[in-house]
C-alpha cells in the first residue's frame, strides 16, 4: 500500500482548532488584517519567545524587508551574512544599496563559522544578520558579544526556530530585531506569514507602520516615508493562533522524528547526519538533511532524482548566496571562496520532514535512502 504512495517532502498537520478559528472569521466577517486574530496572535506569540511587541506580517521575507529597512541599513552599509542561507536574508540589503559580507559554515552545524566573523568587521559594518538553519541555532553568545564590542545592531533569523532555545533562552528572543516564518513547512504554519518581534518600543512602531504603508495617524494619505502593505489577514492569524497552542507538542513531534531517522540511517558509509545536539542545544529538525560524500560518486541531485523515482519527495540544500548568478556581475566571489556551503551546496538534500510525516513514513524513506545509496 505505501510502496506506490509518493511521501511528499511536507504536508502540514492542521487537525486542532484551525478549522473552528477559521469558520469564526468567515461567521463573524473578519477576513482581513483588521480582525481580532492578528493582534492576538502577535500577542501570544511573541509572549512565547519573550518578546515585548510581535508586529504579524505576510511572509518571512517581508520581515527581513521590514526589519533592515527599520534599522536604516542604507548605500555603502555592509552586514555579515551566513552565505548558506536562503536569498531571503539579502533582498532589502541589496536593494538598499548596502553590500552583503558573506560567512562560511560550520560543517558538524550547518550554521555560520563564529570564527570568521571578527575579520570580516570594517568600518562600515553595520548589522549582523544571525541566521538559525535546519534545526540548530547558531552560536549566538559569541556572536552577540562581537556586535555589542564593535557596536553592530543584530538582526536574527528564527524563520526555523519556533520553540527552539539556545542556552534555554527562545530563539527569536536575541536580535534588535527578530523574526520568524510561518510557510507550511515551518513548525508553525499559517499558509503564508511572517512575523517581527522585538523589545524595543520605536522599532516595532517603525515596523508597523512599514507594514502599512507608512500611512499617519493624523492625516492618513500624507506620507513621510515610503512603505509597503505586507499585513497579515484576520485568517491567517486564525491559523497561527490554532497552531501556536501546539508549538511544544509540534517540537516533540519532529524531534521523535529526527530521533527515529538517526536510528535508521546511523552508520551508512558515506552519509553525514544531522548533529543531534551541541553544548547549547538539542536539534529540532526543521528539516532532516544529509550531506553526501564524495566517495559516493554521485551529488544530491543525482540522489533526489533516484528518491523521485521510488516516490520519496526531497529538496536539495540552499545554494550559496556568494554564487548566486545575479551576483556575480557586483562580486568577484569564486568557487572555493566558502568552501564548507559549497560542499553542502552540492552534497546536501533534505527528506520529508513535514509535520504530518508518520513514523511508518520514515521507516520507508529511510529503507529507500539505504537502498539508493548503498547502489
Ligand atoms: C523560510 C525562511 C525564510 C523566508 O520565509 P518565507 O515565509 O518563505 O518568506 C527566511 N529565512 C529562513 C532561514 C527561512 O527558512
Amino acid at each position: 500500500m505505501e510502496m506506490s504512495s509518493f511521501i511528499p517532502v511536507n504536508k502540514p498537520l492542521l487537525d486542532g482548532k484551525e478549522k473552528q478559528y477559521l469558520i469564526e472569521c468567515i461567521e463573524s466577517g473578519w477576513i482581513s488584517s483588521e480582525g481580532p486574530f492578528v493582534e492576538e496572535f502577535e500577542r501570544r506569540f511573541a509572549a512565547r519567545v519573550g518578546r515585548k511587541h510581535g508586529v504579524a506580517v505576510c511572509n518571512g521575507t517581508a520581515a527581513i524587508d521590514a526589519a533592515v529597512e527599520a534599522i536604516g541599513i542604507g548605500p555603502g552599509d555592509e552586514v555579515i551574512v551566513p552565505t548558506f542561507t536562503i536569498i531571503s536574508c539579502i533582498g532589502q540589503i541589496l536593494r538598499n544599496g548596502a553590500w552583503p559580507i558573506f560567512i562560511d559554515s560550520n560543517p558538524q552545524t550547518w550554521n555560520m563559522d563564529v570564527g570568521q566573523i571578527e575579520k570580516k568587521i570594517t568600518p562600515r559594518t553595520k548589522a549582523i544578520l544571525l541566521v538559525h538553519v535546519y534545526g540548530l541555532p547558531a552560536d549566538v553568545g559569541p556572536i552577540l558579544e562581537i556586535a555589542q564590542k564593535h557596536g553592530l545592531k543584530v538582526i536574527e533569523d528564527a524563520a526555523e526556530m519556533h520553540g527552539q532555545t539556545y542556552c534555554g533562552k527562545p530563539c527569536g528572543s536575541f536580535g534588535d530585531l527578530s523574526i520568524f516564518s510561518f510557510y507550511p513547512n515551518k513548525h508553525i504554519t499559517t499558509g503564508e506569514g511572517g512575523m517581527v518581534v522585538t523589545d524595543d518600543d520605536e522599532l516595532a512602531s517603525t515596523c508597523r507602520s512599514l507594514r502599512n504603508l507608512c500611512f499617519q495617524q493624523q492625516r492618513r494619505f500624507v506620507h513621510d516615508r515610503l512603505g509597503w502593505n505586507l499585513r497579515m489577514t484576520n485568517m491567517q492569524a486564525a491559523l497561527g493562533l490554532a497552531q501556536l497552542e501546539r508549538l511544544d507538542e509540534f517540537v516533540q513531534r519532529k524531534r521523535a522524528m529526527g530521533a527515529r531517522y538517526n536510528e535508521l540511517l546511523h552508520g551508512l558509509p558515506g552519509v553525514q547526519l544531522p548533529l543531534q545536539q551541541t553544548d547549547y542545544a538539542q536539534n529540532i529538525y526543521w528539516v532532516y538533511g544529509i550531506v553526501l560524500d564524495a566517495s559516493l560518486g554521485f551529488d544530491a541531485h543525482e540522489a533526489m532524482h533516484r528518491l523521485e523515482e521510488k516516490r520519496i519527495g526531497t529538496r536539495p540544500f540552499f545554494y550559496p548566496l556568494h554564487l548566486q548568478p545575479l551576483l556575480q556581475e557586483k562580486y568577484s566571489s569564486h568557487k572555493g571562496a566558502y568552501p564548507v556551503a559549497e560542499r553542502m551546496g552540492e552534497q546536501g538534500l533534505y527528506l520529508p520532514s513535514g509535520m504530518a510525516l508518520t513514523m511508518e513514513q520514515i521507516d520507508t524513506v529511510a529503507k529507500t535512502v539505504r537502498d539508493v545509496l548503498a547502489q
